[in-house]
């Protein structure tokens, strides 16, 4: 279990570690969003994470993190949808989040976009780029970014707001997120709003902000390490 003074203490390491890697880079602490990735965490982790001034929250499964919302609907909370997600789930997911980080295909993007138009909400998308062209980690290529960016953007109650990767397992995270910078540039141009780069996880979220990560999906640096098997 994690206490909540023991969640402080993570706390305020990892806001350590944001703040140093954004002064190292030249830049500023706010132009980097902290994501506490929750999973498999107790919502009482999310509500103590929310006493201590946490408000956005990252999930990767539809199941877990709907009931999390649900029971902090009281919470001013804002929900980032980060895991693998599958179309006949996407209905669901856009009725609690807020920021969907793993939009690779066209399918998503209809579901979504129904999804969204049904409750009324706005989403923001993220477009998850695969770095390494690994099929079995999801992001879409970036020879099909374009196209993908134009439906995200046409798309009722969806906003193009930006991309995301994982690095890749055997890379080196500064190439990586580097790539990812260009990406991000290049998607830019036609769309110039999409501003967020997504990217940095606990083990190389210094790297990221290095390559001008806006936001950073930290789970195992504040909560500790995951049982096996449950990512
Ligand atoms: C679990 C997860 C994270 C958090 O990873 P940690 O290494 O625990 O910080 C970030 N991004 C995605 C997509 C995840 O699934």
């Amino acid at each position: 279990m994690t206490g909540g003074a023991d969640l402080a203490r993570s706390l305020e390491a990892v806001e350590a570690r944001v703040s140093a890697a954004c002064s190292a880079a030249g830049r500023r602490r706010p132009e980097v969003l902290l994501v506490a990735v929750s999973k498999t965490r107790p919502a009482s982790d999310v509500a103590a994470l929310h006493a201590l001034g946490v408000r956005d929250v990252g999930e990767s499964r539809d199941a877990e993190a709907r009931a999390k919302a649900e029971s902090l609907a009281e919470l001013d909370l804002r929900w980032h949808f980060v895991g693998t997600l599958q179309s006949n789930k996407a209905d669901s997911v856009a009725s609690y989040a807020d920021v969907v980080h793993s939009v690779d295909r066209l399918s998503l993007v209809r579901a979504l976009s129904r999804g969204a138009a049904r409750t009324a909400r706005r989403l923001d998308v993220l477009l998850q780029v695969s770095l390494d062209g690994d099929p079995t980690r999801g992001g879409v290529r970036e020879a099909e970014l374009a196209a993908l960016g134009e439906r995200v953007a046409g798309a009722e109650g969806l906003r193009l707001a930006g991309v995301m990767a994982v690095a890749p397992r055997e890379a080196d995270p500064e190439r990586a997120f580097a790539e990812l910078a260009s990406i991000s540039d290049r998607l830019r141009r036609d769309h110039p709003t999409a501003l967020e780069i997504s990217a940095g996880m606990s083990g190389d979220l210094e790297a990221a902000i290095a390559s001008g990560a806006t936001m950073v999906r930290v789970g195992t640096a504040l909560f500790g390490a995951r049982p096996p098997l449950l990512r």
